[in-house]
């Protein structure tokens, strides 16, 4: 089974659409995404959109989907963030806003080697930005591999006799061979925002015949997404960052 690892697409369509397009030529036959569809971007129901077409797909909810859905306030979101979030509450469809409130929280197990969550799984709203971190995440699941999005960084934590190791993937193409008694922490980067200075879209294939992932960028028009952040009432900043990668 071939499946496209994707998260953290925060309304921008058109990375979106470029990612969907590289799967293609991938031949990709199932979609695993990590949460955030929305929040950021200009085009949250577009991509909503685009997701429900996915067959099948595996999908969980992230901290953006949830507090845009009202399951949770924006105390804890930045200014920026949580701007974003209001106008991505006034201008979703209500059938929209409906989709994003009945998705799943993660941890969610989805076969008996794979767990999906967003953020780590402790906890849908913490963030994996190291060694120490993974660590306490992998004491909070028990399947081989555990995927997962939010930070928006490409990396493979491994765990090998209690030893837990960080890889920040930095080359395009980058493969990974899964390893017999090895656990892993693998998140795919993020498709609409990414945070690496490497502005392009990121996505992973993981083939669970040939027992590896390989990570993935793609170039897609930045312009674009760009100017419907700033034609609209978001902050102009959402827009700045995207073409720096950061
Ligand atoms: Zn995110």
């Amino acid at each position: 089974m071939r499946y496209l690892l994707f998260s953290d697409i925060h309304g921008n369509l058109e990375a979106l659409r470029s990612i969907l397009a590289a799967a293609k030529k991938e031949a990709v036959d199932t979609y695993i995404f990590l949460g955030d569809l929305v929040g950021y971007g200009a085009s949250p129901n577009e991509v909503i959109q685009e997701i429900q077409k996915l067959k099948p797909l595996h999908i969980i909810r992230g901290n953006h989907d949830k507090a845009v859905s009202e399951l949770d306030s924006i105390e804890t979101f930045n200014p920026v963030a949580a701007a974003a979030i209001h106008w991505t509450r006034d201008n979703l469809s209500e059938d929209n806003r409906k989709y994003l409130a009945q998705l799943p929280s993660g941890p969610k197990i989805i076969s008996e080697n794979l767990t999906l969550c967003h953020g780590s799984p402790a906890d849908e709203d913490y963030y994996i930005f190291g060694e120490f971190d993974a660590a306490e995440a992998f004491m909070y699941t028990d399947t081989v591999i555990t995927f997962f999005g939010h930070t928006h960084l490409p990396f493979v934590y491994t765990e090998e006799d209690r030893l837990v190791k960080g890889k920040f993937i930095t080359s395009k193409n980058q493969k990974v061979k899964l390893q017999e008694k090895i656990r892993y922490l693998i998140n795919p980067g993020s498709v609409g925002q990414p945070r690496d200075r490497n502005p392009d879209a990121s996505y992973a294939v993981f083939d669970s015949d040939e027992k590896k992932v390989v990570f993935h960028r793609v170039p897609y028009d930045i312009k674009a997404a760009q100017e419907k952040i700033t034609s609209v009432d978001l902050p102009r900043s959402l827009a700045d960052r995207l073409e720096i990668g950061i």
